[in-house]
């Protein structure tokens, strides 16, 4: 399977920029009124709101906010502070296309029973399986010189940091996750990945090895039953051909219709 991997953007808002203080205004007023719905589009308006691709870490201070709308923006990421995010019950970023993955520390906000994500984004997905960009030569940087332990909250360097991809199940998604872990013993405190993702953390890179995607795993299942209709298609030839071709036909079309159908429904 042929992967396309892109690769880490590190950098990627203008901090100078009147859309990120405007961001920031509104985080900081949000945190002192104790709103519970965060929702910068709505303050800001489109225009500055597509100037945003990433969060500031002050969102660590909307331990109130249950449910965070963020739909249609131009996200790259959302930083680790979300996981502060205490009573977030709540996580819609639909339509954000440019946001692959999400920081380990989401997993940390235990309420957080729902999300609405388009999964076709995401590294690994089982839809596509996007490559994870490899974290051995592009790793995530974020503000500063010191970062946490995802799994610790040590206080670390980056020197010190494992970077990791873990997929984990967050509200009703799979979702690639960044994982900084400080050491073997934080690692090996990781939980077990769902099932049909990559079982264990890994570095992501062109050698990772993922699940079949959704369409090859797909092919196999029609084969398999082609396979099983065979021996019955073959007794039917020597009874009548033009009855044979018309039970084929009838076999094949009958094996790729609700497959075509649920193709369909979850494809959206
Ligand atoms: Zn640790």
């Amino acid at each position: 399977m042929k992967q396309f991997i892109s690769r880490i953007d590190n950098d990627v808002q203008d901090k100078n920029s009147l859309a990120w203080k405007k961001l920031c205004d509104y985080i900081d007023q949000l945190a002192v009124s104790g709103g519970e719905e965060f929702s910068p589009l709505e303050f800001l308006g489109n225009t500055i709101f597509s100037q945003i691709q990433t969060l500031p870490a002050s969102i660590a201070k909307l331990d109130k906010v249950r449910k965070i709308w963020l739909y249609g923006s131009k996200l790259k990421r959302i930083p680790p502070e979300i996981g502060y995010m205490t009573s977030l019950e709540y996580f819609d970023p639909y339509t954000s296309y440019d946001l692959h993955w999400l920081p380990y520390e989401i997993t940390r906000c235990k309420k957080l029973i729902s999300s609405r994500i388009s999964t076709r984004a995401l590294y690994g997905n089982y839809k596509h399986r996007m490559g994870f960009p490899s974290l051995t030569k592009n790793p995530v940087r974020h503000d500063g010189e010191i970062l946490t332990c995802s799994v610790c909250h040590r206080v670390i360097s980056y020197a010190e940091t494992n970077q990791l991809w873990i997929s984990l199940r967050i509200g009703t998604d799979v979702v690639p996750l960044l994982v900084n872990a400080c050491s073997i013993s934080c690692e090996e405190k990781l939980p077990c990945p769902p099932e049909n993702y990559v079982q264990t953390p890994h570095k992501g890179g062109g050698s990772l090895k993922q699940p079949l995607n959704w369409e090859e795993q797909m092919v196999i299942e029609i084969q398999r039953r082609r396979n099983e209709n065979a021996a019955p298609v073959q007794q039917a030839i020597q009874i009548n051909a033009d009855a044979n071709e018309s039970s084929k036909l009838k076999t094949d079309a009958m094996s790729l219709k609700p497959l075509k159908l649920v193709v369909k429904i979850w494809d959206k």
